[in-house]
Formats: C-alpha cells, structure tokens, sequence
C-alpha cells in the first residue's frame, strides 16, 4: 500500500482527528471507530510498518511498554475484569488495516457489557 493513501498514517499523525487517550513521539492511542467493548483502543505507531514482519524489534518493544500503561489508566479508569490484547498480521489473520496496530479490549464480567 503507499503510504500516503494510509488512513492510520494519517490519524497517527494526526491529520485526521481521532479519539486519543495518549500520544508521544513514538505512538498515538485511539479509542476504536467500532469497539468490541467499552474502551477498545488501538495503539498505533506513528512511523509506518505494514505488520509485524516489517516492524524492528525496538519499536515493537516500545509499543508493548506503552500497552502496559494503557492497561492500567484502562483499569484505574474503567475497572474492568481483564484485558484482551492482539494483534493481526496480514489478511489470512483478520487484519484490515494495513498499518500495525495493537488491540487493548477491556473485559467485564458483572454486568456483561459490551459497549
Ligand atoms: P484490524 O482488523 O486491522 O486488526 O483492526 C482494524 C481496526 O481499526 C478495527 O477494529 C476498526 O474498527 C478500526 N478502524 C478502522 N478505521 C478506523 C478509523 O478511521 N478510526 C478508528 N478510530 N478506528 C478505525
Ligand atoms: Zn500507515
């Protein structure tokens, strides 16, 4: 895909305006357009990788510490039970955008929500 036609290239940069819980020179955190539950958020990093097979390990590692706090603000905020994370990596597994993007879906049992 080029790079310029990237919709998550664009909102990563920020010029498309998106839902942001979070945002720094490596990475911008989303809330998901169609959320599988309350608080689903996309963490995706601001330089462009197709999926994980483009992507250098220093970044991923970075974007994976950045997981770490947005599960807990997801948890001092929201409080749910548990916490999905995942990530799809080419057609064959389910991925639509083709710009590398992480999946955080807050889990809740008490009340069954789904939104
Ligand atoms: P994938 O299936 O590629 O792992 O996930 C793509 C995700 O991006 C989907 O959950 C979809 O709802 C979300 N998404 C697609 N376009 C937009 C958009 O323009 N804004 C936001 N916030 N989320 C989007
Ligand atoms: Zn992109």
């Amino acid at each position: 895909m080029n790079k310029d036609d990237c919709i998550f290239c664009k909102i990563a940069n920020g010029e498309i305006p998106s839902a942001t819980v979070y945002e720094d020179s490596i990475c911008r955190v989303i809330l998901d357009v169609n959320p599988a539950n309350k608080g689903h958020a996309l963490i995706i990093p601001k330089e462009h990788f197709d999926n994980i097979y483009s992507m250098d390990a220093e970044t991923a590692a970075k974007i994976f510490t950045i997981a770490t706090e947005v599960a807990k603000a997801q948890k001092a905020e929201l409080n749910p039970d548990g916490l999905n994370i995942l990530q799809n990596n080419g057609e064959a597994a389910g991925q639509t955008v083709f710009h590398f993007h992480m999946h955080l879906v807050p889990r809740y049992i008490k009340d069954n929500v789904t939104m």
